[in-house]
C-alpha cells in the first residue's frame, strides 16, 4: 500500500452548479445555497482499476487520502442458473458478500462494507474525534469490522433488539464501542440516542448519504459491473432502502459515460421495496418529489413486518436535489415493490440456481427482477445488473466461531441526553 497517492477531487452542489474544495467532514452545509446533494468531480476522468488494491482498486474515483487494511471488492460475474431459468441472456451478479468460490471476500457480508471502507479511508488519520455510528445491523458491522482493525475510535449506537446483528469473526478493538437503546427501541430511537451523543464535542457524525465517501463506496458496485462486462448496463436491480447505493450508481453511470470506454447509456435504476413498508413506491407513483405524509404508528407497525429490516428508512434522500427522485427522472427507472413471500421464494431459488445464500433485502431485488421480466418491463437479451447487496452470511457463520459485541450501556428509551453525554465521553476518556 506504499505508493498510494490521495486522490485529487473538487466538490459540486448538484443543485447550483456551484463549485468549492473539499475543505471538512460536513459538505455543502455552508458552500450549498439550497439543499442539496454535493458530487465530487475527480480529476482522473479515465478510470485505471488497479486490481491488487482490492476495495481501493477503484481509488481514482474515491475520495479517500489513505488505504486501511482488510477490504475486499464486489465481484460481479455472468449468471447462468438465474439467467437460464428466466429466459435472460446477459444477467450479470454483481455480489458484495462472503462466496470464496466467487472470490466475494467481505466477511461481513454486505455492500454497507463498500461504504465503511471509503468513509473511513477520506477521514484524516490525526483525528482526534470519534466517529458515531447509529444502524439497525449491516451498517454497524461494517464499520465496526473496518474501525477494529484499523484502530480508528468508533461509537456505535443499535437497537437493543438488534443486538444479534453484531457478529463477528473475532473479538473487536476496543477502540470501537456499543452503545443501545432499551428493548422495544427501534432504529429511530438508536438514531437519537446516537444525536445525543453528538452533542459532546468529543464526537462527530458519519453524515449519511450527504457524504460523498459513503456514496462513491456503494458506487463501486457499479464500477465492477461496468469494468468485468465492458460496458454500461441497461438495466440495474436493487432493494432500496435510503436510495443511497442508487443514487451512486447512477453518479458512477455519469462518470462512465465521461470516460468514454463504457457506452454512453444510462442504465435504468429498476429499485425495490419490501411490502407493506414501501414509501418511496408510493411518492413515485403519485409521481410526487415529496414523500407522502406516512404516520409514525403506521411506519413502526409496517417496518415490524417486513423482513428485509434494513429497507425500514424512513427519512430517505429521495426529495433532495441530486437524490432518488432525480436519479429515477434520470435513468427513465422505476419503483417495484415485493411481499415477504416472494421475497423468501426468490431467496431459496437464488441459493438454488446460484449456490449462495443471500440476504433478504438482495432476495427483494431477485423478486424484483423475476416480476419484471414476467410483465415483460425488460427486454430479454438487455445487459441486466442485479446487485445482490448481501450474501453469504448463512457459510460464513457455519465456517467461522462467532462472538457477539456486547453494549457498554443500555439506555431507557426516556433517557435525557446530558446522561447520554456523560456516559459516552467517559467511556472514551480512559
Ligand atoms: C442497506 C442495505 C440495502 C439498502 O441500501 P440503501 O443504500 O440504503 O438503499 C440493501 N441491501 C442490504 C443488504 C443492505 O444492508
Amino acid at each position: 500500500m506504499s505508493n498510494f497517492k490521495p486522490t485529487n477531487y473538487t466538490l459540486r452542489c448538484v443543485a447550483t452548479g456551484h463549485e468549492f474544495a473539499d475543505h471538512g467532514w460536513d459538505l455543502a452545509d455552508n458552500e450549498c445555497a439550497e439543499p442539496s446533494l454535493v458530487r465530487a468531480i475527480y480529476e482522473k476522468k479515465k478510470i485505471e482499476v488497479k486490481e491488487e488494491l482490492d476495495f481501493y482498486r477503484f481509488c481514482d474515483w474515491l475520495p479517500v487520502r489513505r488505504m486501511l487494511k482488510g477490504s475486499a471488492a464486489p465481484v460481479t460475474f455472468r449468471s447462468k442458473g438465474l439467467a437460464a431459468h428466466l429466459g435472460l441472456e446477459n444477467l450479470y451478479i454483481t455480489l458484495n458478500g462472503y462466496s470464496p468460490a466467487h472470490g466475494a471476500k467481505m466477511t461481513t457480508c454486505s455492500f454497507k462494507e463498500t461504504e465503511a471502507y471509503s468513509v473511513c479511508g477520506r477521514m484524516s488519520d490525526d483525528e482526534k474525534r470519534v466517529l458515531v455510528v447509529a444502524s439497525a445491523g449491516n451498517t454497524a458491522r461494517a464499520f465496526a469490522k473496518v474501525c477494529s482493525e484499523n484502530n480508528i475510535r468508533l461509537l456505535l449506537s443499535v437497537p437493543a433488539d438488534n443486538l444479534n446483528a453484531l457478529w463477528f469473526e473475532k473479538p473487536l478493538n476496543p477502540c470501537v464501542k456499543l452503545i443501545a437503546c432499551e428493548q422495544g427501541g427501534d432504529y429511530f430511537d438508536a438514531i437519537r440516542l446516537g444525536d445525543m451523543a453528538l452533542q459532546s464535542p468529543m464526537f462527530y457524525a458519519e453524515g449519511g448519504a450527504k457524504n460523498i465517501a459513503r456514496r462513491d463506496g456503494m458506487a463501486t458496485t457499479m464500477l465492477s459491473a461496468a469494468t468485468t462486462i465492458g460496458r454500461i448496463p441497461d438495466y440495474y436491480f436493487q432493494a432500496v432502502g435510503s436510495g443511497t447505493g442508487a443514487i451512486a450508481a447512477w453518479e458512477a453511470n455519469l462518470r462512465l459515460i465521461e470516460d468514454g470506454r463504457f457506452g454512453d447509456n444510462t442504465a435504468k435504476l429498476m429499485v425495490s421495496q419490501n411490502a407493506p413498508f414501501v414509501p418511496m413506491y408510493d411518492a413515485w407513483r403519485a409521481d410526487s418529489r415529496e414523500m407522502l405524509p406516512y404516520e409514525t404508528h403506521r411506519a413502526r407497525r409496517d417496518a415490524s413486518i417486513i423482513d428485509a429490516k434494513v429497507l425500514s428508512n424512513r427519512k430517505p434522500p429521495y426529495s433532495i436535489k441530486g437524490g432518488l427522485y432525480d436519479a429515477l427522472k434520470a435513468t427513465d427507472g422505476d419503483v417495484l415493490v415485493v411481499t415477504n413471500a416472494q421475497e423468501r421464494k426468490a431467496a431459496r431459488l437464488f441459493e438454488e440456481l446460484e449456490g449462495i445464500d443471500i440476504h433478504p433485502a438482495a432476495a427483494v431485488a431477485v423478486a424484483s427482477l423475476i416480476k419484471a421480466v414476467d410483465g415483460g418491463q425488460v427486454d430479454k437479451k438487455a445487459t441486466i445488473m442485479l446487485n445482490i447487496t448481501g450474501a453469504g452470511e448463512k457459510r460464513f457463520k457455519a465456517e467461522h466461531d462467532i462472538v457477539y459485541l456486547q453494549p457498554e450501556k443500555i439506555f431507557p428509551l426516556n433517557v435525557e441526553a446530558d446522561a447520554v453525554v456523560e456516559a459516552v465521553e467517559a467511556m472514551f476518556s480512559e
